[in-house]
């Protein structure tokens, strides 16, 4: 595309914006919807918190950080070039080498130009009459633009335990998702580690290796499955870079956007050796297959998912040996897979290691208060060095809670939100929120991110190329559609037996104020429905919306 031409056919201004777009976020989501802006021939400005391009994989350096996703199914797709060009190290990439195949994205297409870092958005204010979204930065400038876009990522905003005495502790005390620049050496350290979600499961083990001593509190444990990780060999990779688009296009029509999808048998019709030799594949082999691979039935039905939770625990047994400790990290209260699975790398076999010790914090050593010294519990006080805090994050709406929305009449996008379920349509454009778009935006498809990502950002550049065309400034949401949307998602989510329990997926963390109901906040369905209805929107000359 002719980048002048594009500049003269720019959506009009109305009054002086300094952009045409702002947005809010410089992860996957910013740097590709900045990619496609400026393919628009429209000025755009990113602003972004951190010092530097990469959200989640700049923010997590923490010990044992990797995808669980296939890496060559998990990078942007929107540049053959860029594939081609691309060699993956590992099938699993970690942190490090996902971080600098994001610089190598930034560099290619010169991104960093018109971005701005250390700049957290504070406040982002509609001017009804002015057809603008003034824009307030944490240094107090003020900057606008005709369209909003947020990419602030889905689990961008940690959360700290409300543990008593949580800021005396001297020693240095982390959350994974803001881990220090430069590595934390453990030798001959006392750590502490409170939770047990995803982020710790793949940050034990890797700890372990070096600190002198470990102690895990877990409150309630999870569900986790191998990872089987491996490298990738330069001939692999060139042979990989051969099925690019094999793979994509067999992603874009799987439920979730990744390679695997369920076994349409339910876990009951087959006999139990079939089953168990299905099952014993799916364990050995890599990635998500294990949840995503598995019967269609073990999501739904509690009798199925019952089953597949036995033979887990059964395979936790087997690699633990300490059977007090196997059993203690064997959920009770939830079903395999009804929260995202971890998948890890020698989780469980960490704690057949003399120098790591669990201590479950609901049955036998509830914690009392964080200490100068390290945690106390009921019975007594564990002495650390270091102490770190892997429970998690205020999920989906939390990073859209941090910044001061407000639409037509100063209306806060937070008590809107507060009152029940969010109200967008598509996930995409927030109820009552003109000219604001959202990527990865709650009740919005989600499944493989980065796939996820680069269909909604392709959905609205083509929104914003269609309002140039027709010469359109402003759109927004109709309420009978976001009605209809609303109700989609909550009827796609109502078979699944995630809903019956607590997680970040369902909005429940309890170290956040008005964070203990459950909510739907993701899209549910099947990712191919998904595509579709978004296409055929798109073909309809987007009447769902409404255009000025
Ligand atoms: P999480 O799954 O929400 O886990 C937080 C942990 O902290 C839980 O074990 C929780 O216990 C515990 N916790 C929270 N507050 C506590 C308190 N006051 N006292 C004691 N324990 C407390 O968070 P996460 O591990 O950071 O993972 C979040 C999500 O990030 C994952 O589900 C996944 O989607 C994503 N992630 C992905 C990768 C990857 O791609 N490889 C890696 C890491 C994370 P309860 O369970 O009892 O609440």
């Amino acid at each position: 595309m002719n980048a002048s031409s594009e500049t003269k056919a720019r959506p009009p201004a109305t009054k002086a914006a300094d952009f045409d777009a702002i947005v809010i976020g410089a992860g996957i989501s910013g740097m590709f919807m900045l990619y496609r802006l400026r393919e628009l021939g429209m000025t755009a400005r990113v602003y972004e918190a951190g010092t530097d391009i990469g959200g989640t994989w700049y923010w997590n350096r923490y010990p044992g950080a990797r995808f669980d996703s296939e890496s060559w199914s998990y990078g942007y797709a929107f540049s053959p070039e860029l594939m081609q060009e691309w060699d993956w190290k590992e099938h699993f990439s970690p942190q490090p080498d996902t971080l600098e195949y994001l610089n190598y994205v930034a560099d290619k297409f010169d991104l960093r130009r018109d971005m701005q870092f250390s700049s957290t958005v504070k406040s982002a204010h509609w001017d009804d009459a002015a057809n603008l979204w003034s824009v307030t930065l944490d240094s107090g400038k003020q900057t606008s633009a005709t369209f909003l876009f947020t990419a602030v990522g889905i689990l961008s905003t940690p959360t700290l335990p409300t543990i008593a005495g949580r800021d005396s502790f001297r020693g240095p005390l982390y959350h994974p998702g803001r881990w220090p620049h430069t590595p934390v050496d453990f030798t001959g350290k006392r750590v502490g580690i409170i939770g047990t979600g995803a982020t710790a499961i793949q940050a034990i083990p890797e700890i372990a290796k070096q600190a002198k001593q470990l102690t895990v509190f877990q409150r309630r444990p999870n569900w986790a499955a191998p990872l089987h990780n491996s490298k990738i060999s330069k001939a692999e990779m060139e042979e990989i870079k051969t099925r690019y688009d094999e793979i994509y296009a067999h992603c874009r029509q799987t439920p979730s956007w990744f390679i695997h999808q369920a076994d349409p048998r339910k876990a009951l019709d087959v006999s139990p050796e079939e089953r168990e030799a299905f099952w014993e594949k799916l364990y050995c082999e890599p990635g998500f297959g294990i949840s995503l691979g598995n019967f269609s039935d073990i999501l739904r039905d509690e009798k199925a998912n019952a089953v597949i939770s036995e033979f887990i625990a059964k395979k936790i047994r087997q690699r633990v040996n300490d059977p007090k400790t196997a059993d203690q990290l064997i959920p009770k209260d939830h079903g395999f897979a009804t929260r995202r699975v971890p998948l890890e790398s020698g989780y469980f076999e960490a704690y057949n290691r003399d120098n790591v010790h669990l201590v479950d914090i609901v049955n036998d050593e509830p914690i009392r208060s964080i200490t100068p010294n390290g945690v106390k519990t009921e019975q007594r006080e564990h002495e650390f060095d270091i102490l770190i805090c892997a429970t998690g994050y205020d999920g989906i709406t939390g990073a859209f809670d941090q910044i001061d929305f407000r639409g037509p009449n100063g209306v806060p996008l937070k008590d809107v939100w507060a009152q029940g379920q969010p109200r967008t349509y598509l996930g995409m454009l927030a109820d009552g929120f003109p000219n604001m778009l959202m990527v990865l935006g709650p009740h919005t498809a989600r499944g493989n991110i980065p796939q996820a990502i680069e269909h909604c950002v392709n959905f609205q550049a083509a929104l914003l190329r269609f309002m140039r065309e027709h010469d359109h400034s402003r759109v927004e949401t109709r309420p009978e559609q976001v009605k209809e949307w609303t109700e989609t998602v909550i009827k796609a989510a109502e078979p699944l037996l995630s809903m019956q329990v607590d997680s970040w997926q369902t909005g429940v963390n309890r170290n956040v104020e008005g964070r203990s109901v459950r909510r739907v906040l993701g899209y549910n369905g099947n990712g191919v429905a998904f595509r579709k209805k978004t296409d055929e929107v798109a073909k309809d000359g987007y009447t769902e919306l409404v255009f000025r």
